[in-house]
């Protein structure tokens, strides 16, 4: 069996810019890839990078698809190198899609406190975090490690005075603390109950750190830029990490790997987004809640990004 391929490059805009400690994000762009069967079925995938997460860059995962014949085989999306995560997924999750077409038409419906909400970070927060909450979001991430310590320290105090009883509230420092901040932030999450973890405090390297961090407080801590695919995710799974793992499933790598691995392992995970468009979002969240059922606990998923976006003014489907 063959399947034609076709792909083309995307780029949406956020409607503010994305600050995190990576600095300012305006633009998304990716690639959606079609694949046609010989019997003309089709389906969609799409490969969203985030290469400062250590998946492969824009023009890497263009290279790939430019080097490929305009006809592949099953055996060919499945040996997709492991250097290139989000083609992985891509390429897989358009096959998948091609299999499942009913399942797919099946648009998942599910109401908000499914989400987790992604709140702007700095002061911001506070307005947009009433407007969510009428929305019906239940759980929010608010980024940290973007501005002075004691800036945001003065910022959260305000934000625990209005959260409401029932909220969770996630803290993301995308690696951007030092050992002692995040020492601080955890002492004084110690006693506000509605912390529900503090997301990759410090980089990659520190892995023991967070790891001590882990067993010497009781806000958990979630790993995310240190398990950005499946290789590293195993690799600190070895190493003893019980802690929280973030799973991004568009720059993860293999859908069926992901599979496999959360069957045979009883892992506490959170599915979260890399702001891909609905095609990849469609794909990611079809995995989500299939393997939600093997977690260890049931936490919000990281999808609540679509007020990040004008859907319906992007012009990017006009291609498909
Ligand atoms: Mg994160």
């Amino acid at each position: 069996m063959y399947y034609q391929l076709e792909f083309y490059p995307y780029k949406r805009h956020f409607k503010q810019p994305l600050k995190t400690s990576y600095g300012i994000w305006n633009i998304r762009e990716g690639i959606i890839l079609q694949l046609t069967s010989e019997t003309g079925k089709t389906g969609l995938g799409e490969i969203s990078p985030l290469d400062w997460f250590g998946s492969e860059t824009l023009q890497q995962a263009l290279d790939f698809c430019h080097q490929l014949p305009k006809k592949i085989t099953k055996e060919i999306i499945f040996s997709i190198p492991d250097n290139l995560p989000t083609c992985k997924f891509g390429f897989e999750s358009a096959w998948e899609n091609i299999q499942q077409v009913k399942l797919e038409e099946k648009e998942q419906l599910k109401s908000s406190n499914f989400y987790s909400a992604l709140l702007p970070e700095g002061e911001a927060a506070l307005e947009i975090l009433q407007q969510l909450w009428q929305e019906g979001y239940r759980t929010f991430k608010w980024k940290i490690g973007v501005s002075k310590i004691q800036t945001e320290l003065e910022i959260f105090e305000q934000l625990v005075k209005i959260l409401p009883t029932e909220v969770n509230l996630r803290l993301d420092a995308n690696s951007g603390l030092t050992f002692d901040e995040a020492n601080q932030w955890l002492e004084i999450c110690e006693n506000i109950n509605r912390i529900e973890f503090i997301e990759q405090p410090l980089p990659v390297d520190k892995f023991q750190e967070m790891l001590n961090l882990s067993h010497r407080y009781s806000t958990p801590i979630a790993l995310d830029e240190s398990v950005a695919n499946f290789s590293k995710m195993q690799k600190y799974y070895q190493q003893g990490w019980r802690g929280i793992f973030v799973i991004k499933p568009a720059i993860f790598g293999s859908p069926s790997q992901l599979r496999n691995f959360c069957q045979n392992h009883p892992i506490d995970a959170v599915f979260s987004s890399v702001f891909e468009t609905k095609i990849g979002r469609k794909a990611a969240l079809q995995l989500a809640t299939e393997l939600q059922p093997n977690l260890l606990q049931n936490r919000a998923i990281g999808f609540g990004v679509t007020h990040w976006f004008n859907e319906e003014e992007e012009t990017w489907q006009e291609n498909l």
